[in-house]
């Protein structure tokens, strides 16, 4: 690829069709700059847990969450074996993985203003190109005008076991079939 040119890719797919393993090896491949839009929203649902505004048993408030979004900066730091995400200068990469971010995660993205501030702020990180970015919204309200689009899809037998696998990783009481259903 010219280097001169640099794009900016966008990949979406469904929830564990391989998109982020996919996006990773693409940017390491072409010397982009991967960014996990998925970590951006566990990043900011780590931050409203540790402020108390969210857990398994409580619903977040909007109100509540959109007020600590100004005092939140989200970025990558790029590391030998991958890269770490940091939030407001701590490497929380572990953190937002954890089983609790897992399950809180979904109600605080449905939030509008969580994901205005998100989106601008990947379109932000878009500006000077040369990035690969991955997630549902990324090729339709992120970056619609994206030089290169790629979708990810799987079978359903494979998107379970990937799920599966993941999931008992952590500690998930499942069963594979409970997962594919
Ligand atoms: O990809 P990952 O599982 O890390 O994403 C975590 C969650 O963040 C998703 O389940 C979804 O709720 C939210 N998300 C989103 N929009 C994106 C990426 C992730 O709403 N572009």
């Amino acid at each position: 690829m010219n280097s001169d040119k640099k794009i900016i890719i966008a990949i979406d797919g469904y929830s564990s069709s391989g998109k982020s393993t996919m996006a990773r090896h693409l940017a390491k491949t072409i010397g982009y700059r991967y960014i996990d839009s998925g970590a951006m929203y566990r990043a900011v649902t780590l931050a409203a847990m540790r402020a108390g505004l969210v857990s398994r048993d409580m619903a977040p408030s909007s109100e509540a969450i959109a007020a600590i979004l100004p005092g939140l900066s989200i970025d990558f730091e790029v590391v030998a074996d991958g890269q770490n995400t940091m939030l407001n200068g701590e490497n929380v990469e572990k953190d937002i993985r954890s089983l609790e971010v897992s399950s809180c995660v979904s109600p605080v993205a449905a939030i509008p203003e969580v994901r205005h501030a998100l989106v601008d702020m990947q379109r932000l990180m878009g500006e000077s190109k040369g990035i690969v970015m991955d997630g549902r919204d990324i090729g339709t309200v992120v970056f619609p005008a994206a030089e290169m689009k790629v979708f990810c899809d799987a079978s359903a037998e494979k998107r379970a076991s990937r799920r599966y696998k993941e999931l008992t990783e952590k500690g998930a009481q499942v069963t594979y079939n409970e997962v594919l259903e």
